[in-house]
């Protein structure tokens, strides 16, 4: 166990403190953010191999769905204007899925934010995760954070030189990958790798694949923490998501103020210190370069890198970690209260604490059942409900559709016998990734007959059509009524479409018009 005086001081400097509260639009001053080591970071290593490892790898999963469709898993594929995602294939009039599952991620964001403050930012936000990345190359090439302070103030050596172009080239190389992997979202993956390589890929690929280099290299490189204070308005819009009960990374200054790195002196004196020895870990290892112990902050992503690092500093000092640690607001001030007297007295830490050091019994700590309050219950709901239904939804859908159009110059033809003819455009949709016969029949309208144009068969009420997998056909039919049965103003019909081999069936409700001389 170490002595106050002990923990090394780092010499780390907020980039925006209390004390000297920047302007918007001051210069950016550099930040080196020192590794950390904990669980948070650890946790937030996870977070990073599972986020990157789904985007780069799954382009690459096959998932076979027969000859007919292509046997990528997840596919956007906008020439054909269809969405594969494993065994769900998306058509343009099914939009509402997607539209459903944004919405679904909005409360998800709603709900997260509620919970666990920007947890979003901190964990799995590209930008956190590529800066994340781009970190580990930098601190793998130029060394820890005093190791690239002194070589970025150092003069330009063959060193400096060699450091530097390597750093920026690995960047770049880790950029391509990012716009590579986009653009294999949007076509079979093994195919377009054989194109870029050998140039025959489209113009739009290789335009695709730079911009998004130069906007990783950039974002995930160049401006880092300036992407998120200046560009990003997630931060602005998270203020009005927490409240009182939201968990948010929390200087805890009831238990750290006074701060000294001189506690026998202060003992000796009779006064009574806080936990914070001052040592500047937390302000080192930000990586946004603030310092929580200035309160909450527009800039704090909540990564927990600092409660890593605090918690590292009270091990050593043989002091319960958690003196920088997830609270809520609620607890915040109840424990602030208790260190205050209620509020009539500057913090006096020993407040919180027994005879013996440990915390009072009346210290609040988070509880998980705070998480579950009437807020997150409507957000819980809300998502179940909309994933419910959209699951219903596309449980349920149909496979075989048809769409009619009726002609409306002329809405009706009247024949040389008097019959009346009505002209269609019909739209058979095959939803599934095989060949069909769907049957198409001419339902009630009695003694109606159809035609089909481009079918060299007599007029009759049903017809086999065949589709191709996973297309449409449009067909022109035109639907003949003798003028012995016409009654009324225009009928109503269906047209029914059958596929008897899956027993799939559907049908629309049309109508027939005639003129007044025919009724
Ligand atoms: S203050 Fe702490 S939680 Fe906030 S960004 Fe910095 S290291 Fe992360
Ligand atoms: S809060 Fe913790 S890490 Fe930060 S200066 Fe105080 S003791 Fe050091």
């Amino acid at each position: 166990m170490l002595d106050n005086t002990q923990i090394e001081r780092l010499e780390a400097e907020a980039v925006n403190s209390a004390k000297t509260r920047q302007p918007l639009y001051a210069p950016r001053r550099k930040i080196f953010p020192k590794q950390a080591s904990g669980s948070f970071r650890r946790f937030k290593w996870l977070v990073m191999a599972i986020t990157l490892g789904i985007y780069y790898l799954t382009p690459w999963l096959r998932w076979d769905r027969g000859a007919f469709a292509p046997d990528q898993a997840v596919l956007l594929d906008l020439v054909n204007r269809r969405f594969y995602f494993f065994f769900i294939e998306i058509w343009p009039q099914e939009f509402y899925y997607v539209a459903g599952l944004l919405v679904m991620a909005g409360i998800g964001l709603f709900q997260i934010t509620s919970t666990v403050g920007r947890a979003w930012c901190g964990y799995t936000c590209p930008q956190t995760v590529w800066v994340d990345l781009f970190l580990v190359v930098e601190r793998a090439i130029e060394g820890d954070r005093n190791a690239r302070m002194k070589l970025d103030a150092g003069p330009w050596t063959a060193r400096k030189l060699v450091l530097r172009v390597s750093k920026h080239a690995i960047w770049l190389v880790i950029g391509a990958a990012t716009g590579g992997a986009w653009i294999f979202y949007f076509a079979d993956a093994p195919t377009l790798l054989g194109e870029l390589f050998t140039g025959t890929a489209a113009p739009v690929a290789y335009i695709t694949v730079a911009v998004l280099t130069a906007t990783t290299y950039t974002f995930g490189g160049l401006m880092r923490e300036q992407v998120c204070t200046y560009m990003c308005p997630w931060p602005r819009i998270q203020a009005a998501m927490l409240d009182e009960s939201s968990l948010t990374v929390t200087y805890n200054d009831w238990r750290g103020e006074p701060r000294s790195r001189h506690a026998k002196k202060a003992q000796a004196a009779g006064k009574a210190i806080g936990d914070c020895v001052d040592c500047n870990a937390c302000v080192a290892v930000c990586p946004m370069g603030i310092d929580i112990r200035d309160g909450q902050q527009l800039e704090c992503i909540t990564c927990a890198l600092c409660i890593d690092a605090c918690d590292g500093v009270m091990d050593k000092l043989g002091k319960e970690r958690g003196l920088i640690s997830y609270a809520t607001l609620s607890d915040y001030n109840a424990n602030m209260m208790l260190a205050t007297a209620g509020g009539s007295s500057a913090v006096n830490p020993s407040l919180v604490r027994t005879a013996d050091g440990l915390f009072s019994d009346s210290v609040a700590h988070f509880h998980i059942r705070k998480i579950f309050r009437p807020r997150t219950y409507v957000y819980m709901a809300m998502w179940g409900l909309i994933g419910l239904g959209l699951l219903y939804s596309l449980m349920t859908r149909d496979r075989l559709e048809i769409n009619v159009l009726h002609d409306r110059n002329p809405q009706f033809v009247t024949l040389s016998d008097g019959s009346i003819r009505n002209g269609y455009t019909v739209k058979l949709l095959n939803m599934i990734p095989e060949p069909r016969t769907i049957i198409v029949t001419i339902g009630g309208l009695p003694g109606a007959e159809m035609s089909i144009v481009g079918v060299d068969l007599p007029a009759d009420r049903s017809f086999a059509i065949q589709v191709e997998p996973d297309r449409l056909k449009m067909l022109k039919v035109f639907v003949r009524l003798p003028a012995d049965a016409i009654h009324g103003e225009a009928q109503t019909f269906t047209l029914q479409v059958e596929d008897k081999a899956s027993f799939e069936s559907n049908e629309y409700t049309a109508t027939f018009n005639t003129p007044e001389i025919a009724r």
